[in-house]
């Protein structure tokens, strides 16, 4: 080996010594890392990701809602975090930025985990056709007095109002022959339909008769009737029954706004103003309300 080759070797050991020595003092070669952040996450983005919405933030805690479970976070005094009043955990590391609060993202599957299943409905179907509806009498027009002094207008258009409600919040359009105490021809009643070519026609009256012991509803249709008139009136019969009146049920009578009608109509005599205990329940709003579900869902289900 020559002098050259003798350096070379020489160098050639020293590198790999050198190369050694740094494997062995660094291995295994890793970067040094501050140590991991945890992840954090600002409360509206939780809310999102856990499918709440916040429903109020105070500084001493935020409240997450959805239809099944009520979450409150204390961001103050170790941060307890309570789902449906249960206790679950502590929140951990809280942080406040700028007014924003900011909570470790390991708080995702462990409120998951505590979360009721929020169950859907599906949404009512929305429906559709036209009813006019008919408070009977008005104006100069009192209607039948009741053994209690009131008159049968007041309680009609009370009742046929709430009807009116209900059933355009299930989508039906609804027109009304009267809104306040005013007199209307029956002829004009009649006539209100017919223009609008309604689906149905919907009169709403409170029954009177000499012997006072007479109680409970009674639907009328006229005597040359439709099918659907008819059927219109056992559906508003039918759901009539659960208010706890005596049913007279489907009847047939000349009444004008029956045969005045092109469409479908029925005339719903609501009790008995004449019977001192009927008289007393239609002047309540509470039994007025029932008596209005009761006739509005009958609509209702002759419309589904
Ligand atoms: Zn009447």
């Amino acid at each position: 080996m020559g002098n050259r080759k003798k350096l070379l070797v020489l160098a050639a050991s020293a590198a790999m010594v050198i190369v050694g020595c740094q494997q062995t003092a660094d291995s295994p070669v890793v970067e040094k890392q501050p140590p991991a952040t945890e992840q954090i996450i600002g409360v509206y983005d939780l809310a999102r990701a856990l499918g709440l919405r916040v429903s109020e933030s105070k500084p001493t805690h935020v409240t997450l809602k959805n239809s099944a479970n009520t979450v409150t976070i204390f961001t103050i005094s170790g941060g307890q975090i309570y789902v449906n009043s249960k206790s679950i955990c502590g929140a951990g590391r809280i942080e406040k930025r700028a007014g924003h609060i900011y909570l470790s993202k390991s708080l995702i599957p462990r409120l998951r985990s505590a979360l009721r299943i929020v169950t859907t409905r599906p949404k009512p179907r929305r429906m559709s056709g036209t009813v006019v509806i008919d408070p009977g009498h008005g104006g100069k027009d009192p209607g039948a007095r009741s053994v209690l002094g009131f008159y049968e207008k007041t309680v009609n258009l009370s009742v046929a109002l709430e009807v009116a409600r209900l059933l355009e919040q299930k989508g039906l359009r609804v027109r009304m022959t009267r809104t306040d105490d005013y007199f209307v021809e029956l002829e004009d009643r009649a006539a209100i339909a017919n223009d609008l070519n309604a689906d149905l026609f919907v009169s709403i009256h409170a029954d009177s008769f000499p012997k006072s012991s007479r109680r409970g509803y009674t639907i009328y249709v006229a005597r040359v009737a439709s099918s659907s008139s008819r059927r219109a009136a056992y559906a508003i019969s039918r759901s009539m029954g659960g208010t706890g009146l005596n049913s007279f049920g489907v009847q047939t009578a000349g009444y004008h706004v029956l045969t005045g009608t092109r469409g479908p109509a029925v005339l719903v005599e609501l009790g008995y103003l004449s019977n001192r205990t009927e008289a007393a329940l239609l002047r309540t709003t509470s039994f007025q309300d029932r008596l209005a579900q009761a006739v509005a869902d009958g609509i209702c289900d002759y419309f589904n």
